[in-house]
């Protein structure tokens, strides 16, 4: 079947093995809009793990944790439940049962996030999470596109394709200030700050920090459209499914 083909759905794969696909990157560079398409068009499960930090993050601000106590933050990692939905075409979050997803792109949840995402206790529990929700992907036969900040390096560094998505900070503050809200030059500058301080916290941090893994094909999203980023990913994840799919024909 062809990636471009509209039929294909779990119970009929575009590619040829259940491959596990790890897409890491600082924001802005069009990390989840390529994720989401490309396991929508190849017909494989998605898994934002930057909501399940967001979702964590809201839940504590909402029940008066200290978020600028980090041994606040550490007793409070393992309370609520967070359930993530796999579904590209309906990205589904809960904290305690109640519905994150339109309260975790808040302001204030993302001005927080960085620093309750580089708790220790946090990088656990959330780490088996998703460790979790792959391996049953693996066992029901399904392939994932996991994107995050340390997919590739430390949360699945088995995975059969890693991308690492960069782009100019010119380029992802026009799109992040896009997604926004109109984009003026004001907004566009605090955002561009904005940005910059989240990196500067995410990759700076101890526990597993944002990072390049070694073996990552990196793609500079600055002059390409989505469209252009998603059909070299798509390739990219066939022929990764094609190596799978060789190996295990070789091991039978
Ligand atoms: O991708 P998104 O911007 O929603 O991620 C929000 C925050 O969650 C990041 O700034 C980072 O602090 C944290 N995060 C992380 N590790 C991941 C994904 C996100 O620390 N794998």
């Amino acid at each position: 079947m062809s990636a471009n083909s509209p039929e294909a759905t779990p119970d009929s794969p575009a590619v040829p093995a259940p491959v596990v696909v790890a897409i890491d990157g600082p924001s802005g560079t069009g990390k989840s809009s390529t994720s989401k398409a490309v396991a929508a068009r190849l017909a494989l499960r998605y898994l934002d793990t930057g909501a399940q930090y967001r979702a964590l993050t809201w839940w504590m601000l909402s029940n008066d944790v200290d978020v600028s106590a980090p041994e606040r933050i550490a007793e409070a990692a393992g309370r609520p439940a967070i359930v993530s939905g796999t579904d590209p075409k309906a990205p589904a979050i809960s904290a305690d049962g109640a519905d994150a997803s339109g309260p975790i792109r808040t302001q204030e949840v993302t001005a927080a996030v960085s620093a309750v995402s580089a708790v220790p206790q946090v990088r656990t529990r959330i780490t088996e999470l998703q460790r979790s929700i792959a391996a049953e992907a693996a066992a029901e036969g399904v392939g994932i596109v996991v994107e995050g900040r340390d997919i590739g390096s430390a949360v699945l560094p088995d995975a059969d394709l890693k991308v690492f998505l960069t782009a100019s900070p010119e380029a992802r503050a026009a799109r992040r200030s896009g997604e926004l809200s109109g984009a003026n030059a004001a907004g566009l500058a605090a955002t561009q700050e904005a940005l910059a301080r989240r990196d500067r916290a995410d990759s700076t941090r101890k526990a597993s920090p944002l990072k390049r893994a070694d073996d990552a094909v990196e793609i500079d999203t600055t002059e390409l459209t989505l469209e252009q980023v998603v059909e070299c990913v798509v390739t990219l994840v066939e022929q990764a499914a094609a190596r799978r799919a060789g190996q295990g024909a070789a091991v039978r």
